[in-house]
């Protein structure tokens, strides 16, 4: 499906530098940043610069520099975080029913805690 991606989202602002955030990594392509609300105690996410609305959308219409640019900034912040220790968890939300917040695509990284199972029924 063809997206349409509305350039006031709060993670393009956080892209203008007109709203701050708490930077783990930036590379040519992508940025990484703290959740405003954590839901564990490492709670990063990785959001690709171009104006990408979820992750269907990046897979199927992103650069492959882009792409390799994003999976390596997924893998670096997990090594700087040091996530693969203990275990850890990518979510990236989509859509209405997929509860997508923010309308660019953001990969969360959990970790720091048991995370229970994936989903609950509900
Ligand atoms: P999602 O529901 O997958 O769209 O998740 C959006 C995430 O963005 C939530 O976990 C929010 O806590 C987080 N969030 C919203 N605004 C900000 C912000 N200004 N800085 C960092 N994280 C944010």
């Amino acid at each position: 499906m063809a997206y349409s991606y509305d350039d006031q989202n709060i993670f393009a602002k956080i892209l203008r530098g007109e709203i701050p955030n708490d930077t783990v990594l930036e590379t040519e392509h992508s940025l990484a940043f703290r959740d405003i609300r954590p839901q564990a105690p490492t709670h990063v996410l990785v959001i690709p610069k171009g104006a990408y609305v979820c992750y269907d959308d990046f897979a199927l219409n992103a650069s492959d520099a882009e792409i390799l640019d994003y999976t390596r900034a997924i893998g670096k912040v997990c090594e700087m975080e040091g996530v693969a220790a203990n275990g850890f968890r990518l979510i990236s939300n989509a859509g209405e029913e997929g509860v997508q917040e923010v309308p660019h695509l953001h990969v969360h990284i959990l970790a720091g805690r048991s995370l229970g199972r994936m989903l609950e029924r509900g």
